[in-house]
């Protein structure tokens, strides 16, 4: 796609519509020339240069990359117009596109009926489910898993909830008989089951944990804000296929959040949550006297805690499905390249003598330390972080990103490291980016020569 090309055909599109309702005289408050423009321009994209690489192979950090130019194009056309999709009169054709993509994500979860809506964040959507779960079992807690995201336990405090950390296993998974201890208090009457941990991308056991919370009567909410499209490598053929268990067993759930802004190509600003039972919409009820109605259809700001929010995100989602659809032969192979990637490069961490893996990885997250001597978590955390910011001044960068994890956690994947600290910061790279497939030996190489750089710096300073 070529991107000139098509930024100018959105703001040709756009002009031509805005022409039919016939000509108008512009506001010269408003008014900034090209001349004024471009020194300021130029200063802003100077400014813009102060940002690391997130489209290039060569970053490997954080779950950071640019959107699809799809999905640029669709967004900035939208933009152009400007919808507001809290109401179906903000914006008619964003609030269609909306559903639309919703119910594809509705699709591929497997979901027999659902009511669900964009959000502006993972956060956001994770919130909207803890909601509708404290509405739904008043006075009850809601558990997650140590490694779930920190969002839980804030949103809990926000909601007034009381939350319930639960242990994990040597993976990073949910320890089943620890819920069990907690189900059996009874305080619990949500349980929030996480399908790709931010941290190590590790599966919680859906298909395992959601007969026990039955039996207890929990809710069941999923957050898939970063997992969630691996559902389209359940059962795969090949290296990236994925056990299909826990993703199948998401279709039982009562809801499920995903982040089409981390791996759905979209920019910042698109999150979803879904309910398996549309008759949720009734805790959001409101009677505002400011939006205005033209029809009788529910509409999205009705089952939705936020109010404004972007139809441009809409738009770039529904755009980007047309293309890309979350199907095993659209986005699944988008995903599937990152998961060879991790695949690759764990094998080659596993065939050397300079790297260790931390863990193996679940989706397309490699967590991995340098190997020193004597063995010892402050020594791993200290080298880990030498390396990060050797990385990132090296002539030649490479950008990574750490993870803290804690010296139980350690002990329980490594027990021969001596545990001299309460934790140490191991690396980490999001190969989230189908690129990295071609590019994992080289990023391997040149950890390897920061390893090996540093350890000789480290003896001559012995010597
Ligand atoms: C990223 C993430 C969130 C938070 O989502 P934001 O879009 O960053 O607000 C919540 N849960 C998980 C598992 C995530 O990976």
């Amino acid at each position: 796609m070529d991107l000139d090309r098509w930024l100018g055909e959105a703001t040709r599109a756009v002009q031509e519509w805005s022409a039919g309702f016939g000509p108008y005289q512009p506001h010269a408050a408003l008014d900034v020339s090209d001349e004024t423009f471009a020194p300021v321009f130029a200063e802003f994209t100077d400014r813009l240069r102060d940002n690391y690489p997130f489209f290039h192979p060569r970053y490997a950090g954080q779950m950071l990359k640019p959107p699809h130019p799809a999905a640029v194009v669709g967004y900035l056309t939208a933009m152009l117009i400007n919808p507001n999709n809290h109401a179906l009169d903000g914006g008619p054709a964003t609030a269609r596109m909306e559903r639309e993509a919703v119910a594809r994500l509705a699709e591929m979860f497997g979901f027999d009926t659902h009511l669900g809506h964009l959000t502006t964040s993972g956060t956001i959507a994770n919130l909207e489910a803890l909601f509708v779960a404290r509405e739904s079992h008043p006075g009850q807690g809601v558990a997650y898993s140590a490694e779930a995201h920190y969002t839980h336990g804030r949103m809990c405090g926000v909601l007034d909830m009381d939350g319930h950390p639960v242990a994990t296993d040597d993976t990073g998974r949910m320890d089943l008989l620890a819920l069990e201890e907690v189900l059996r208090t009874g305080r619990v009457g949500t349980v929030v089951l996480t399908t790709g941990t931010t941290g190590l991308g590790a599966i919680d056991p859906v298909h395992q944990a959601l007969p026990l919370c039955r039996r207890y009567g929990a809710r069941v909410h999923v957050d898939a804000a970063y997992g969630g499209f691996f559902t389209l490598l359940a059962g795969a053929d090949g290296p990236e296929g994925l056990a299909p268990e826990p993703w199948r067993a998401v279709a039982e759930c009562d809801s499920v959040v995903i982040d089409p802004h981390k791996h759905g190509l979209q920019p910042y600003g698109c999150g979803a949550v879904l309910f398996r039972d549309p008759e949720v919409g009734r805790f959001y009820l409101h009677d505002s006297p400011y939006t205005y109605f033209t029809s009788t259809e529910l509409h999205l700001g009705e089952i939705s805690l936020e109010c404004s929010r972007a139809g441009a995100s809409a738009a770039a989602l529904w755009l980007t499905f047309q293309l890309l659809p979350p199907t095993p032969q659209g986005l699944g192979r988008v995903l599937a390249a990152g998961r060879r990637a991790a695949l690759r490069w764990s094998e080659l961490i596993d065939s050397c003598d300079l790297l260790t893996l931390y863990q193996q990885p679940e989706l397309d997250i490699v967590s991995y330390f340098p190997a020193v001597e004597p063995a010892t978590l402050s020594a791993i955390d200290h080298a880990s972080a030498g390396i990060l910011d050797d990385g990132m001044t090296a002539r030649d960068p490479l950008f990574l990103s750490t993870l803290r994890a804690s010296a139980d956690a350690f002990a329980r994947r490594h027990p021969k490291v001596d545990g001299d600290a309460d934790g140490a910061r191991v690396l980490r790279s999001v190969l989230m980016k189908p690129e990295s497939e071609h590019h994992v030996e080289r990023v391997h190489d040149t950890v390897e020569a920061l390893v090996r750089h540093r350890a000789g710096r480290a003896g001559r300073n012995r010597g």
